[in-house]
């Protein structure tokens, strides 16, 4: 019987992880991606355990686990720099099986295409057009036509895909602040933990990154758009806002390089009603596209392509398993993104009284309660696998 054959738009983390799920099923694929080459920005990425117990799946976690280092702690403190949440990572490791690992998107994005067969990575073949001839999807890009048995739409927030076959579909939302990120030269004394600060509409976290870096990270209400121009006009501006916050802010500032810092909008995504039509499946950020708040949106891309394969082998009913697909994860996935934007109303919080209250609250939650909470979203395992904790209950 000849290889059932997919056609993965977009070569980012959900693109490669689903390609690599499909492959070690037994399917032929062809990765489509834009870009001249198969690589991420230079910044660092959370994967949670529910995204180690993906990487699990597809044989990858310990390669990633290598490349990564493994937060021990963190939490939140305000502006005067005490506590007000603590989290305790060993605990995540001891519930979950998986610790949280720190690593460069770039080291994750070489750990999957390295697990694909070299002639399956097809860059600079931006997709033009998806329609269904009546006999199966056809993808159009710059290397020609592709009419493959299943295409996966994992094209990220302004997904071409889901513009051609979810026509009706609302556009990404406009969080109400960017995100500006970047990674510090070598540091002679690393923080041993990450934290974040958070303070009157602004906050700044930073995580730990092997080779004695860190990965840190900021936000600030602003307009939609308001970028200053050039990395060195953000670093200026980075100083300006949190040049003056506790310890070990300043110091890590100085450590990072000038033109090294990124600046985006932060979008999620209105939900969709459905995740898959006819015999395409979107996934990742292109079906539910999340602010970055709860560290998760690579994390459900993960999930999804372990999901999504799952589903496949399943049945040979194609329809029947991207309809399995769409019911296992569309539920789950909008949930994240809803806990994800509250939590970055909460942190984005700027009237004092206001922040007053929220600074409270958090100082009293109990550590035990913070994870508790945490655990429908972290507790996550691949379909037929043994469950961990209450994995079933909604985000
Ligand atoms: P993308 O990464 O957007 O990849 C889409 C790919 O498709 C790209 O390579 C693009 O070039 C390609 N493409 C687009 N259009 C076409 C086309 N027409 N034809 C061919 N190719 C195309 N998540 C976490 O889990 N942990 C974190 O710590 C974390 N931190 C974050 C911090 C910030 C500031 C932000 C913005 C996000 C963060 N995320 C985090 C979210 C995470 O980055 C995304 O959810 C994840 O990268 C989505 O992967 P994806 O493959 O779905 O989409």
């Amino acid at each position: 019987m000849p290889k059932r054959y997919a056609t993965v738009v977009g070569g980012g983390i959900g693109g490669l992880a689903a390609a690599v799920a499909l492959q070690r099923r037994g399917w032929r694929v062809e990765v489509l991606e834009r870009a001249e080459r198969f690589t991420e920005i230079g910044a660092g990425i959370s994967l949670w355990p529910n995204a180690l117990a993906a990487l699990d799946a597809l044989g990858l976690a310990g390669a990633v686990r290598d490349l990564g280092a493994v937060e021990t702690a963190g939490g939140v403190r305000d502006l005067r720099g005490r506590w007000l949440s603590r989290t305790d990572n060993a605990e995540l490791a001891r519930r979950f099986g998986h610790p949280l690992v720190v690593l460069h998107r770039a080291d994750l994005l070489r750990v999957l295409a390295e697990a694909l067969p070299a002639d399956s990575l097809r860059p600079g073949s931006e997709v033009l057009a998806v329609r269904d001839d009546g006999h199966g999807p056809v993808v159009e890009h710059r290397g020609g036509e592709s009419r493959p048995d299943l295409v996966v739409g994992a094209d990220g927030l302004h997904s071409a895909v889901r513009g051609a076959l979810w026509p009706e579909a609302a556009g990404p939302r406009y969080a109400g602040y960017p995100a500006w990120r970047m990674v510090t030269e070598p540091l002679d004394e690393p923080p041993a933990e990450g934290a974040a600060t958070w303070g009157n509409g602004e906050r700044f976290g930073y995580t730990v990154l092997p080779g004695r870096r860190m990965y840190c990270f900021a936000t600030a209400s602003l307009p939609p758009a308001s970028a200053l121009g050039s990395p060195a006009a953000e670093y200026a501006e980075l100083l300006r806002r949190f040049g003056d916050w506790p310890d070990p802010v300043p110091a890590l500032l100085a450590a990072v390089p000038a033109d090294a810092v990124l600046r985006h909008d932060l979008y999620d995504l209105p939900p969709l009603r459905t995740f898959v039509r006819g015999r395409v499946a979107l996934l990742g950020d292109a079906a539910h596209a999340m602010t970055p708040n709860l560290g998760q949106g690579a994390c459900q891309a993960l999930e999804d392509a372990v999901t999504l394969a799952h589903c496949l082998d399943e049945t040979g009913d194609p329809a029947a398993a991207l309809r399995s697909y769409d019911a296992l994860r569309r539920p789950r996935t909008q949930a994240v993104v809803r806990r994800s934007a509250r939590l970055g109303a909460v942190g984005q919080l700027a009237w004092p009284p206001a922040v007053l209250l929220r600074d409270t609250a958090a100082r009293l939650t109990p550590v035990r309660a913070t994870l508790r909470s945490m655990t429908p979203v972290l507790s996550w395992t691949p379909p037929g696998a043994p469950a961990t904790e209450t994995e079933n209950e909604s985000p």
